[in-house]
């Protein structure tokens, strides 16, 4: 994960890399039933790592895949948020049918930390933390038992500028 330097496109539309990031479930689902909820907001144009940002989402849906036994919900919804006078965009992407105890919620983005997995590397949610950061933002996860597991990451937005 030795990400030091970030390769910024300006104006990247955020629905189409959601979107597009999305189509690979498809090829990752196996014959699990997963139903795919999209919500999004507003057309959100932002300077990011394109390539990274994919990094990011992939390595989330693919722990919810993982995580999805036989059938399930993955919903993704996007959100302008204001910080202490900062535009931000967030983003949400969870699942159904499975749960992280709360002691475990900071620790899943520990390098090499896999729980429950024959192949896991415990690298996907350390690179997504790294990346998310690199570019002014923050990640966190949150979980209850009945409603799933649900990651939210925002990263900065610039209104004026679009
Ligand atoms: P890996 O997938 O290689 O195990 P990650 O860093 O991607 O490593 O994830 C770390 C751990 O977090 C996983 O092994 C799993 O135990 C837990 N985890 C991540 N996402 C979910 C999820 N959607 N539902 C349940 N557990 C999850
Ligand atoms: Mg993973």
């Amino acid at each position: 994960a030795g990400i030091t330097k970030l390769n910024i496109s300006e104006k990247v539309k955020l629905e189409d890399l959601l979107f597009k990031t999305f189509l690979t479930i498809g090829n990752i689902k196996e014959n699990k039933k997963i139903e795919i909820e999209y919500e999004f907001s507003h057309s959100f144009y932002l300077d990011i790592d394109e390539v990274r940002i994919m990094r990011v989402i992939l390595n989330i849906i693919s722990n919810a895949v993982e995580a999805i036994l036989e059938q399930g919900k993955i919903w993704i919804h996007t959100e302008d948020i204001k910080v202490e006078n900062q535009d931000y965009v967030e983003v949400s992407i969870g699942n159904s049918n499975s749960f992280i105890e709360k002691e475990y919620l900071h620790t899943i983005f520990d390098p090499f930390y896999t729980m429950n997995k024959e192949k896991g590397t415990g690298l996907g949610l350390s690179i997504a933390q790294k990346i998310i950061k690199l570019h002014g933002g923050d990640i966190e996860c949150f979980s209850e038992f009945d409603k799933g597991v649900e990651f939210i990451f925002y990263l900065p937005a610039n209104k004026e500028k679009y």
